[in-house]
């Protein structure tokens, strides 16, 4: 089991694929994009299936996200989800992508056993898309959304981060596009997680401004907190339900006591919150001959130092060295 010291205990293991990325988010990285892990660096399919194998296996890890960066620019991302849907036992196994290409690949990624996808969409508007994410993808990611729902990978999920005085104004008709389309919304308050440390909390769209945007058009109910289990979104059924509505507000409604959450890079270092800022090595492990006892005490040992709390909204927040697209988002 991976077990910390407050009691809590990670069953949800995140796996960043890669650092590097087709867009270029300005809450998330500079326009010129970052100094990418070189080849070697790179854990290899097999390294991630073998690392992956003794989390499910033998540490207690249920549910496995694949992320990045963009995962979806990993050449052998359908079959590392091939391999993980054969473990037992059976991981659910989801995807966070910001959807361009899944409109080519999104049946191949549902046969091969993965079973939801979250798809990152800010924006209905292609132009504030382009100056959100610096690319002319909108399309792209509408027709990646259309390919998930119709391959079977549902309910499909969005997540939308809001920046001030560019898409603040969207949040209900982001809501009233999804209830239409059926897709399951989150939001995300803003992080200080990117590269170029451009983060302002004077400036961040809080989820109280997020919810005094939908109350103007929408009736909200909290959802009961027990329903929430280690789910970072606190919910909100949507005009009496069944649609809901989640807001990830990491910033100013911190859910630290029950994450359940354990972290792998793309490089293979283990990271025990998305705010740690310290690692723990399994890559020279992996490469040096350790056993998978060895391997898996080093992980067990990483997830006890975690923290209570990332404690961002506190005046001596430091933020990691690494920016989101590097750890795994
Ligand atoms: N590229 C994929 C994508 O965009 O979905 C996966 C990686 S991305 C880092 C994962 C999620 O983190 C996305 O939903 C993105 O919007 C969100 N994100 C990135 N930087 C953020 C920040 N500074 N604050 C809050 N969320 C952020
Ligand atoms: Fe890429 Fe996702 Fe970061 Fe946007 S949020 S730049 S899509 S890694």
């Amino acid at each position: 089991m991976l077990l910390d010291t407050f009691g809590r205990q990670a069953v949800d293991l995140r796996v960043s694929l890669t650092d590097r990325c087709n867009l270029r988010c300005t809450y998330c990285m500079p326009e010129e994009g970052l100094q990418w892990l070189a080849k070697p660096e790179l854990l290899t399919d097999e390294e991630i299936v073998r690392l992956v194998t003794l989390a499910v296996r033998d540490l207690g890890v249920r549910e496995v996200r694949f992320t990045g960066g963009e995962p979806m620019l990993r050449p052998g991302l359908v079959s590392i989800v091939t391999a993980c849907a054969e473990l037992e036992p059976r991981p659910e196994l989801s995807l966070t992508t910001n959807g361009i290409g899944l409109a080519r690949t999104a049946t191949a990624l549902r046969q091969a056993g993965l079973d939801r996808v979250n798809v990152s969409l800010d924006t209905l508007d292609a132009d504030t898309f382009f100056t959100l994410t610096r690319r002319h993808r909108h399309q792209d990611v509408l027709d990646g959304l259309a390919a998930a729902e119709a391959a079977g990978l549902a309910p499909v999920k969005l997540n939308a981060v809001l920046m001030r005085g560019v898409n603040d104004h969207e949040a209900a008709d982001l809501l009233a596009w999804c209830l239409e389309h059926g897709y399951e919304l989150r939001f995300i308050e803003q992080m200080p997680l990117d590269a170029q440390h451009g983060w302002d909390r004077s400036q961040m769209v809080t989820a109280e401004e997020i919810l005094d945007r939908l109350h103007a058009r929408f009736s909200l109910t909290p959802e009961p907190s027990s329903a929430r289990g280690a789910a970072p979104a606190e919910r909100w059924l949507v005009d009496g339900g069944p649609a809901s509505v989640g807001v990830i507000a990491s910033v100013t409604r911190p859910f630290c006591r029950a994450c359940d959450r354990t972290r792998l890079t793309a490089d293979g270092q283990i990271r025990n919150c998305l705010f740690a800022t310290g690692e723990t090595d399994l890559r020279t492990a992996l490469r040096s001959g350790g056993t998978d006892a060895e391997i898996g005490e080093l992980w067990r040992t990483a997830m006890w130092g975690k923290k209570a709390g990332a404690g961002i909204d506190n005046p001596e927040f430091l933020q990691p060295a690494r920016p989101m697209s590097a750890i795994g988002g």
